[in-house]
């Protein structure tokens, strides 16, 4: 699932791992302390392994991975919550483009292999 998630712009590592759970797992010294977090949310992208169409994108405040030892807490803030009702308008305004747009989009695919 394609995800919101603030990056540290000291060490361009995760929030997660200046707060907290993930600490200790990363020898990134940065890390260790509060660092220096973008209030800006990234866009991390994940794509569907056959077909490699954009995942949908996960709302913020849920739990990614929900069960496994992946899980991650998204982030609600609201610059996220923004980012996300942004990106969510512009994909449903693009579903319903014509055929045009998704045959270009796979000859890029093609290309790239
Ligand atoms: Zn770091
Ligand atoms: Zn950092
Ligand atoms: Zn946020």
């Amino acid at each position: 699932m394609s995800v919101l998630m603030h990056l540290c712009r000291g060490c361009r590592h995760r929030a997660t791992s200046h707060d907290g759970g993930d600490r200790g797992y990363s020898s990134c010294r940065c890390c260790l302390g509060p660092g220096d977090i973008d209030p800006e949310p990234v866009l991390v992208e994940t794509f569907r392994c056959p077909g490699g169409q954009p995942e949908a994108l996960y709302r913020p405040g849920t739990l990614w991975n929900a069960g496994t030892t992946h899980r991650l807490e998204l982030c609600s803030c609201t610059r996220c919550h923004q980012r996300y009702a942004e990106l969510t308008a512009a994909q449903g305004s693009r579903s319903g483009a014509s055929s045009g747009a998704s045959s270009a989009g796979l000859s890029a695919v093609s290309r790239s292999r």
